[in-house]
């Protein structure tokens, strides 16, 4: 019921100017409310060099067939199957890339190379490891050579007419191969969303400056720039924005001429936590406030047209909540609205402690021991302990009803990494 559906949502209530956000959201409800308000970008053609990993927005159909003509599958002699075995007439030699015009007829064969065309007559090639060599213009076959053995049939690999690669693939190396072996040097694929990142916070300092009394180095912009680019994105680091309205003003203005823009910090409830608080000049700030750890304090909108979303500033929580939110979105933007990290049930051999109720993601190695998969935590889960993301390869997933993990008990693992093993 459409009543239903919108007291369900999670948009705040104005409340003496300010906008009020009632209680934690759930991230399964949090998550879809995000991702629909996100686009799908336009498409544009481009070279099938430059399209890795970008997802296809047409039905490739194939005009021709690959290969295009019957071929042989090995050094040999193209020949007649029912003149084998036997001994037979070597009457030309048919190299990869050019054709005889003679044709293999009764008692005969022609010397073929993998690859080459297969000569008018014959259907079947003998590898040269089953003749005497044929040197001297005679090759004696010892063994019976059934039809089409070596041979490889014209449009085996892909014919021409059917559709090769669907509209929403998203393209490998392998797809490429296929995509260049069709003839198709050129696909219409989604574009790739520009994603601007800001850091914020008077604290930073950039890894060449040195740290003043009071002062962190700034690894945001690291993290979250590497983030954006392995997602897909193409990163564009807007600096860090100082703890003044006039400066984040600014940097704001900048981030929302980007696809999709990204703030760290400055989104809690301090004193300076002034990101929030001018997003809002621009628009509605459509959710903030989800129940996760780490992650509470992440907040989106759209403003100028522009999907925001706000991470925190704690280094753990920026990266572990980029992978929950923005990656889905990236991926959304980029023709793959239903994308999802790979997940696996793995044993936890650590004890977890989840007291406070809400759902978190654990950073732990996952490895293959003894059959099954497992897992380990990185070590203290602090939200500023940047090691630990360092060190895993892998996300537990614990559900917010679970106060408590046994070591030995199954939880579902989003995997960041390959898993060794
Ligand atoms: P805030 O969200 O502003 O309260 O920041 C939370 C924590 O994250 C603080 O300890 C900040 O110093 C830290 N932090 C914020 N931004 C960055 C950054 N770009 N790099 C490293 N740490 C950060
Ligand atoms: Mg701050």
């Amino acid at each position: 019921m459409p009543s239903h559906e919108h007291s369900s949502s999670h948009h705040g209530r104005h409340e003496g100017g300010r906008t009020v956000f009632p209680d934690l959201l759930p991230l399964d409800r949090a998550l879809p409310q995000i991702l629909e308000q996100i686009p799908v970008l336009e498409d544009e053609e481009k070279p099938i060099v430059d399209a890795l990993g970008q997802v296809l927005a047409e039905d490739v159909v194939s005009t021709e067939n690959v290969p295009p003509q019957a071929n042989s599958a090995m050094d040999g002699f193209a020949v007649r199957s029912a003149d084998t075995p036997g001994s037979l007439r070597v009457i030309a030699d048919q190299a990869a890339g050019h054709v005889t015009d003679k044709a293999v007829e009764p008692g005969t064969a022609i010397r073929i190379m993998t690859g080459a065309v297969m000569p008018a007559g014959a259907d079947a090639v003998v590898p040269v490891e089953d003749t005497d060599g044929g040197r001297g213009g005679t090759v004696n076959i010892g063994v019976q050579t059934p039809p089409m053995a070596n041979v490889r049939e014209a449009g085996e690999d892909v014919r021409a007419g059917g559709c090769v690669l669907p509209k929403g693939t998203a393209l490998s190396a392998g797809m490429i191969g296929v995509l260049a072996s069709i003839g198709r040097g050129r696909v219409r694929v989604y574009r790739r969303p520009v994603v601007a990142f800001m850091a914020s916070g008077d604290e930073l300092v950039g890894v060449d400056e040195p740290l003043g009394p009071g002062k962190i180095r700034n690894s945001n912009s690291y993290t979250l720039l590497c983030q954006i680019q392995q997602a897909g994105g193409i990163p564009r680091d807007l600096g860090v924005a100082r703890d003044t309205l006039e400066d984040i003003r600014a940097h704001i203005a900048e981030g929302l001429k980007a696809d999709l823009f990204i703030t760290s910090a400055g989104v809690s409830v301090g004193d300076f936590d002034y990101v929030k608080q001018v997003l809002e000049e621009h628009g509605e700030l459509r959710l903030w406030r989800i129940a996760i750890r780490p992650g509470k304090p992440v907040a989106f909108g759209v403003f100028d047209g522009t999907p925001v979303i706000s991470l925190p500033g704690n280094p753990v929580s920026s990266m572990v909540c980029f992978e929950i939110f923005v990656r889905p979105a990236i991926a959304k933007m980029m023709g793959q609205p239903d994308f999802r990290h790979p997940m696996l049930d793995v044993r936890v051999l650590d004890e977890v402690d989840n007291r406070g109720g809400r759902r978190s993601f654990l950073r732990a190695i996952v490895s293959r021991q003894d059959g099954e998969y497992v897992a380990r935590l990185t070590g203290p889960q602090g939200s500023g302990i940047l090691t630990s993301m360092a060190r895993a390869n892998a996300l537990l997933d614990i559900p917010a009803e679970m106060a408590r993990v046994d070591a030995g008990s199954v939880v579902r693992a989003m995997l960041l990494s390959p898993v060794a093993g």
